[in-house]
């Protein structure tokens, strides 16, 4: 499948352009902090619970919490139906949402506790890991939990020799390699880095350039979506 056409991808993207990128926090009234996001195709809602105590009781830490990311895809979010439940996929990409997220949130704050946090694919269009991710650290802070920084995302990949930012779905499944990136954005730590696919080391460097400046794109529309929902607030709605 041929994916760029004078320079314009399928979607007629330039090679910079991430998709649009809407976010909505405070969506689900009884958790603790919700975010619904909508990233191109992708539909993805995440909420968090409030800290509470670990269970199960051997994982718990009395120096700090453990935060759990679930993520989750539904059956009607891909092509073909997904089986329920989870599979290899999500619970790697749930242990690395994890791992990203306890990076931020300031879990000394809370021993002995369990932050859990869910992530739900509703609909997929290559890039969930990101959406995903971008979504549960505004839930967090939607939830007011402390956190040292947010967490903001985006890939970049290859697609026919040329490197684009954020790929959709065809570019996923018919380019040659993708690169998921996640930052802390004020701090500008990386918190998540995987290749999927093979690239040189001037594509990936020009990869990683593209994704960062992709997730500070995506951070402004995170923090956009969190002060509208401080006015809302102060405002009494
Ligand atoms: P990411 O969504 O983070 O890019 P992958 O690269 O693993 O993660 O997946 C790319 C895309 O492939 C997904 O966004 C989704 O559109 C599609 N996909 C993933 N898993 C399935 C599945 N079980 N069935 C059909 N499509 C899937």
């Amino acid at each position: 499948m041929k994916l760029l056409e004078n320079g314009k991808r399928l979607d007629g993207r330039a090679l910079d352009e991430i998709r649009d990128v809407k976010i909505e926090t405070g969506v689900l009234k009884r958790a603790a902090g919700s975010a619904y996001l909508e990233w191109g195709n992708n539909k993805v809602l995440a909420g968090v619970y409030y800290p509470r105590e670990m269970h199960p009781k051997f994982m718990r830490d009395p120096t700090k919490a453990v935060l759990r990311c679930t993520y989750n895809m539904a059956p009607f979010s891909v092509d073909d139906r997904k089986r329920p439940g989870p599979d290899r996929r999500s619970q790697e990409i749930s242990k690395i949402l994890s791992e990203a997220l306890s990076s931020v949130v300031l879990l000394e704050d809370y021993p002995d506790a369990g932050i859990d946090v869910s992530v739900e694919i509703l609909q997929a269009d290559a890039g969930t890991r990101c959406a995903g991710l971008t979504a549960a650290a505004v839930a967090i802070a939607d939830a007011g939990i402390p956190m040292r920084d947010l967490v903001s995302s985006c890939a970049a990949g290859k697609i026919d020799g040329e490197i684009a930012v954020d790929l959709m779905k065809d570019e996923d499944n018919y380019g040659d390699s993708d690169v998921p990136l996640a930052i802390l954005p004020r701090k500008k730590e990386v918190v998540l880095l995987q290749m999927d696919g093979k690239m040189t080391k001037e594509e990936f460097k020009k990869a990683y350039k593209l994704a960062f400046d992709g997730a500070m794109k995506v951070y402004e529309v995170q923090k956009a979506a969190l002060l509208s929902s401080m006015d809302s607030v102060e405002g009494g709605e």
